[in-house]
């Protein structure tokens, strides 16, 4: 079954019409995030509570593309808890109990939820609170990584919206910024230089490197997502008073000081002090998008719907390097989040929420594009096909946000191109 409708967007670029699918999707599960959240909160852990399927992904997922770190585990859901012969919240404590006993330095143990924790009905919040009763010392969250009607990176919009209630009421009556969303440390230390540069401060950062270091929230707290996936986050950290500024998100030059400027205009910083601070890297980082221009300006690009980055990559694409979007597919489409992306969009791409997945291949062959966005289930068999793909999943292990990593973020696009073209000779 499925259901294609065109529907009109209120108001604004937005102006195009939305082309809104639901049907068979390819996309990956939010288990994924552990992958990177792994890395960036030093002292967690996730405890993923899962069949064998789930430990394999994570297991060729991590070990394929990061040097895996023992940090998360699985615990696995058998045949007798499907059965419910056993009990399977007796199993769990048991494995917890034996996971902190050897490791005491874990200060905080995610439990994550998976799909077949969801159909026994596994209740991995109670079991979270009783757990966080008996450890002293080590505090115990749950959230859901399953894959049923999810995307990937909704797993660290899930992980992120639990350490929600977890962070201290800010004491502060001026003004505090919060980025949110995981960066890599080298990204996260460049854009703090540059807060403080401009002189704002004091600035946050959500998820923290350590358990013990969460960031206050309260009703003088700015919020800006450094992420465009990070809406259940979002909207916890406003239930607590904090308040989004809306910006582009920090890709390519133009993404990033649009980005850092939304924080200027909150913090009242002068015009020439923003320019004096931003200008260097800036220029630094259109130079470094410069020498990827001939490979990439005139090509086209399909985006399959992954890893709601697409549409501030497609934005940064058609106006930083002169690409041409053809579809540009998210599985959601945030308004509010992504106001001051979409009407930097080109107006004449397609742009599509969800996903029919045969009905966006026929759109795709027919468009016959240069290179392809997509997840990892469809770029094997569309590279069979002779198209040059990247895989969605990359642009978020890779650090691409900031000035710094501008010309890295246009080289994930420009080599699939090189490679394809080194084919052909
Ligand atoms: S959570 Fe669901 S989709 Fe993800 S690996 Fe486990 S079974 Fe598969």
């Amino acid at each position: 079954m499925s259901a294609t409708a065109l529907a009109r967007p209120a108001a604004g670029c937005e102006a195009a019409p939305v082309l809104r699918e639901r049907g068979q999707r390819e996309v990956f599960c939010g288990l994924t995030g552990i992958i990177w959240l792994h890395r960036k909160i030093q002292d967690a852990f996730f405890l993923i509570v899962g069949s064998r399927t789930c430990a394999h992904l994570m297991q060729s997922a991590a070990g394929v593309m990061i040097f895996a770190e023992p940090r998360f585990a699985t615990a696995i859901i058998d045949e007798r808890d499907l059965a419910g012969l056993a009990d399977a919240n007796e199993e769990l404590d048991r494995v917890v109990g034996q996971l902190l006993a050897r490791r005491p330095d874990i200060r905080l143990l995610f439990l994550v939820g998976s799909c077949p924790s969801e159909v026994i009905k596994l209740d991995l919040s109670r079991a979270a609170r009783r757990l966080d009763r008996q450890h002293h010392g080590t505090r115990v969250l749950s959230y859901s990584g399953s894959g049923i009607e999810t995307t990937f990176t909704q797993g660290e919009d899930a992980c992120l919206a639990a350490l929600v209630p977890e962070m201290p009421v800010a004491a502060a009556r001026a003004p505090e910024l919060l980025v949110v969303g995981a960066l890599a440390e080298v990204v996260e230390d460049q854009l703090r230089r540059l807060f403080e540069a401009l002189g704002i401060s004091p600035v946050g950062f959500l998820p923290p490197r350590r358990a013990d270091a969460l960031p206050a929230v309260g009703p003088e707290t700015r919020l800006l997502l450094a992420q465009p996936f990070l809406a259940e986050t979002a909207r916890a950290l406003e239930a607590r008073g904090a308040r989004h500024l809306p910006a582009p998100f920090p890709l390519g030059a133009e993404g990033t000081t649009a980005w850092l400027r939304a924080a200027a205009e909150a913090w009242g910083v002068p015009a020439p002090r923003f320019r004096a601070v931003t200008a260097i890297g800036e220029q630094r980082a259109r130079a470094a998008i410069d020498r990827h221009r001939d490979r990439l300006a005139g090509r086209r690009i399909f985006f399959f719907p992954d890893s709601q980055l697409e549409i501030p990559l497609a934005r940064f694409l058609a106006r930083e390097l002169d690409m041409r979007p053809i579809e540009i597919g998210t599985p959601y489409l945030h308004r509010a989040h992504l106001a001051a992306e979409l009407p930097l969009l080109p107006g004449d791409a397609l742009l599509s929420e969800g996903q029919d997945v045969d009905r966006q291949l026929d759109r795709c062959r027919a468009a016959r594009p240069d290179l392809v966005v997509c997840g990892l289930g469809l770029a094997n068999p569309l590279e069979a096909e002779g198209y040059a793909t990247k895989w969605s999943i990359e642009l978020v292990f890779t650090p691409i946000q900031g000035y710094d990593q501008a010309g890295d973020l246009a080289a994930l696009f420009a080599r699939p191109l090189v490679r394809r073209d080194g084919l052909r000779v």
